[in-house]
């Protein structure tokens, strides 16, 4: 890692349009990645090493944070999975506070601050009330956490097409809004978010609309982390399973079959079959 002068002198070598610098009154809603600190991209570190303020969710690695200069003001805005959490709306007028206060606000979310993670209705508030912003994407956990665990997302001898879905909606229960007869149909590989609790509702619904019991099923937890650790199930069993570490992703389809020959990770704690 480069200390903070040569890191200064690095970034201001390079050109004002790929790495601007972030004026005070303004957002940057940046991706963190999943996991671990390195997988913030560039223009994400960049903007962590002229913030004032940095809101940050739950899945934010300290290791990251404790890389933002000492004198920005960390401010936890966390969600975690139907626990009780500042509300949205509330979220949203912080950060638009705090902008209107002259601030250089980073709001800091794990993975992609689109990929299910509320950027959208944050970059709304802003937008509303006239507060400029950027919007830096990051790695999502859906496509970063696959590769940590050996899992490429497509494959010519597998897929051509990928679904991303959430297992549960604002309610806390398994989305009303999917078409799962559709979804089951359209994809031969679904990633799918925020799983866990509905695992049981979730696989039955994939069967019934077709999909087979014994097609394999993989759940990455905290990947990218040492505390990665990898369940490989199938989708008939996997509504058996107890105890599944969170934060997770589940992995549905052929192309977790080419983690026998890429599974890398060596920092990963474990990992098991079920079924
Ligand atoms: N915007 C994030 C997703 C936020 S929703 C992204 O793009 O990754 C939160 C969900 O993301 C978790 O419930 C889990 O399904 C997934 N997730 C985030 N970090 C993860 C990690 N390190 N390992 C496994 N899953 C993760």
């Amino acid at each position: 890692m480069l200390n903070w002068f040569r890191r200064r002198r690095h970034f201001a070598a390079l050109d004002n349009a790929d790495f601007p610098p972030f004026l005070p009154g303004h957002v940057w809603l940046v991706g963190a990645g999943p996991g671990g600190p390195g997988l913030i991209s560039l223009l994400g570190y960049h903007g962590l090493g002229q913030a004032d303020v940095i809101v940050h969710d739950a899945l934010v690695s300290s290791a990251l944070l404790a890389m933002a200069p000492k004198r920005a003001k960390l401010i936890f805005a966390g969600k975690r999975g139907g626990k009780p959490s500042p509300k949205q709306a509330d979220i949203s007028l912080q950060l638009v506070d705090l902008a209107k206060a002259g601030k250089r606000v980073l709001r800091l979310k794990g993975g992609d601050p689109f990929m299910f993670g509320r950027g959208g209705e944050e970059a709304g508030a802003l937008a509303r009330a006239g507060v400029p912003f950027r919007i830096v994407p990051g790695i999502s956990a859906g496509l970063g956490g696959l590769a940590y665990a050996g899992i490429p997302i497509t494959h010519r001898d597998a897929n051509q097409a990928v679904i991303f879905l959430t297992g549960h909606d604002e309610s806390g229960s398994v989305p009303q809004g999917v078409d799962w007869q559709l979804v089951a149909q359209a994809a031969p590989v679904i990633v799918m978010f925020m799983a866990v609790k509905h695992l049981g509702s979730i696989t039955e619904k994939l069967l019934q609309a077709g999909r087979t019991g014994d097609e394999r099923l993989v759940i990455v937890s905290n990947a990218a982390t040492p505390q990665q650790s990898v369940i490989e199930s199938t989708l008939g069993a996997a509504a058996r399973l107890t105890d599944v570490p969170t934060p997770a992703i589940v992995v549905l389809g052929p192309v977790s079959a080419f983690r026998e020959q890429l599974d890398w990770y060596v920092g990963a704690a474990r990992s098991y079959r079920f079924g």
